[in-house]
């Protein structure tokens, strides 16, 4: 009950208002529920009295015409409003996967790293599609509930009328019939569980089967056969799940089966007899057996939709969960200062969450305003864990980031996110054009002077001739796993769109953390250095294994296993005898002399 209030008061009030005609449409079809059943529990018994006592051709001519009529009437309404709702089920699905997406896009960057969370995601998606349906589903048995409801209500008084035992067989029928739906829906719950994490791995080996861009590594080692054998033992997975929970509740579907017998055959021959010794009119008897039927639907009615309701709750109660999942770090409300930054780590360690190695061990380093920083060192020495702390993607295990002498933890979150334009060597483009991949605003959101921007930033970025070349200029749209028409970059040209991407965030801290990892090292030089010419006076990261960048950056921070082992200008750190950064140095001098 606890997890259904918070389940409407969730989720209720903004189907309301994204869909205003939804819960109304709802009542308006539970109406004609109630009172289909009761024209003809009314109606009938006058007709067939009136068949075999007065034989009134009128009369029978008006009862026969307020049942048709009634019946007609009611029919029409209730699938009217049943096709109408209808149209609602699809757009509340979409508009709630948006909201869960919306969320998930906005947690902490270190939680999508959390297998519980990932889980719960899952079960979130599952949950709210074809286990539970949403508020759709839910919505219809809370409304299908309280309109058995009245009927009971109804019905009850009129078999309590004329035959109380009747009416205590048919309760004691339906009492078994939900304590057999109750225990197999606690079995279809274990089955929810187990199937969680087989459908989420199911959904990650069945998308790397089909996603071109794996394409090249699968074809050149051969992983299809171990992708498909994955496949199949989650598939054996899946399918002994769904065979243990039909399996379980198959005794409970028979014995429900054998009770619907039971009770049809104790009405009929017990009205029958009090009808046979004078007691019951042939009306009545007409009306108590349409009455105990009815009843018995819709108790039965009401028991599955709390068993349902149950259910679903359970299911549906993922989507609050996840959206009251805790954030993984604090978040604070000052504004950040505007213009250019002065940074500083101090004493910063840290460990990835849920493990234990230091990837930084109590780094000092500072960055003054304008300042140009060049990062290097071996893979694996922590140098891009530094920039996901500084861009608080994590946060320090121990010590502190400062930002014009403020720890970051206190800033405003989206207003610090703002200050940093930084292109990872992971990062993605996406399957949308080229100039809503620089900008990452819509199409439709873009005036005449983002165009010309765009165009700029990408002949600055070296993407002149590319632009040129495409029918659709910075419209073409990017990757053929969209469109059947998008173009597919080269890695070059995506890593330059990239940088224009960070030139357009006009941001006051730029970091590139190798993103020109493919190129060779002269190329990698030659865009450092355009790019640095670029991004004028702002202050700069500049991260790589070479040593690219550190001619043009006033100092140089050589990384070696999370520690900064050298610290210097290039003139002062190639004369350090033994030194890190002089062996670099000499292995890659031929590219920079
Ligand atoms: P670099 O940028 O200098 O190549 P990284 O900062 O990427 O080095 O990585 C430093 C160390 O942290 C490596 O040993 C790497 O395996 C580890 N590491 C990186 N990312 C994660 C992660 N998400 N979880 C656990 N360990 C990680």
């Amino acid at each position: 009950m606890k997890k259904l209030k918070e389940i409407i008061r969730l989720m209720f009030p903004v189907a309301a208002k994204r869909f205003p005609l939804f819960f109304p449409l709802e009542a308006l079809k539970t109406l004609c529920d109630i009172l289909m059943p009761f024209i003809a529990i009314f109606v009938t018994p006058l007709i067939v009295d009136e068949l075999v006592g007065g034989k009134d051709l009128t009369r029978l001519f008006v009862y026969a015409g307020i049942l048709i009529l009634g019946e007609c009437l009611l029919t029409v309404i209730r699938q009217l409003s049943v096709n109408q709702l209808g149209k609602y089920k699809e757009r509340l699905d979409n508009y709630f996967t948006r909201l869960i997406s919306e969320h998930a896009m906005g947690l902490d960057y270190q939680l999508t790293e959390d297998k519980k969370l990932l889980d719960q995601l899952e079960k979130t998606n599952t949950g709210m599609s074809w286990y539970s349906e949403g508020v759709y589903g839910i919505s219809e048995q809370i409304f299908s509930f309280i309109g058995n409801a009245v009927k009971i209500v109804g019905l009850v008084t009129v078999i309590a009328l004329h035959t109380p035992l009747l009416l205590a067989v048919i309760l004691l029928c339906v009492c078994l019939n939900a304590y057999l739906m109750r225990l197999s829906s606690k079995v279809e719950l274990k089955a929810f569980e187990r199937l969680s994490k087989v459908n989420r791995m199911f959904g990650y080996y069945g998308w790397e089967m089909v996603d071109f861009r794996y394409g090249k590594d699968i074809r050149l080692y051969d992983a299809s056969g171990m992708l498909l054998n994955k496949w199949d033992g989650f598939s054996e997975e899946s399918y002994q799940g769904w065979k243990w929970q039909a399996d379980t509740t198959r005794k409970y579907s028979l014995i429900q089966g054998a009770l619907a017998v039971f009770q049809t055959a104790f009405t009929y021959g017990y009205t029958a007899l009090k009808t046979i010794g004078g007691v019951f009119s042939l009306g009545i008897f007409t009306q108590m057996v349409s009455a105990a039927e009815s009843l018995f639907n819709t108790l039965g009615g009401i028991a599955s939709n709390i068993t349902d309701l149950l259910k679903k709750t359970n299911y549906a109660y993922e989507y609050v969960i996840f959206m009251n999942y805790p954030q993984a770090m604090p978040k604070g409300d000052k504004p950040v200062q505007a213009g250019e930054h002065r940074i500083e780590f101090r004493n910063v360690s840290f460990a990835y969450p849920g493990t234990e190695k230091k990837v930084l061990d109590g780094v000092n380093l500072t960055v003054e305003k304008g300042e140009r920083l060049s990062i290097v060192g071996l893979n694996g020495a922590g140098k891009t864990t530094l920039i996901k702390l500084l861009c608080r993607l994590y946060d320090p295990t121990d010590g502190q980031i400062l930002l014009d002498g403020t720890d970051i933890r206190e800033y405003d979150y989206d207003q610090y996110m703002k200050q940093f334009s930084p292109v990872f060597q992971d990062f993605r483009l996406f399957g949308f054009t080229v100039s809503e991949n620089v900008t990452l605003k819509g199409r439709e959101n873009m005036d005449e002077k983002d165009r010309l921007r765009v165009s700029d930033l990408l002949k600055q970025a070296g993407l002149e001739k590319f632009a040129d070349k495409l029918e659709s200029g910075e419209d073409a749209k990017l990757f053929k796993y969209m469109e059947e028409d998008g173009i597919e970059p080269s890695g070059g040209e995506q890593q330059k769109m990239a940088l224009a991407r960070a030139l357009y965030k006009d941001a006051p801290v730029i970091i590139l953390d190798e993103p020109t990892a493919a190129l060779d090292p002269v190329a990698e030089y030659e865009i450092y250095k355009q790019f640095n010419s670029l991004i004028q006076d702002k202050t700069a990261f500049y991260i790589s294994h070479r040593l690219s960048s550190c001619r043009f950056c006033d100092h140089i921070a050589v990384f070696s296993e999370g520690r900064v082992a050298e610290y210097g200008t290039h003139d002062e750190l190639v004369n350090i005898p033994d030194g890190v950064y002089a062996a670099m140095f000499e292995a890659q001098a031929q590219y920079y002399r």
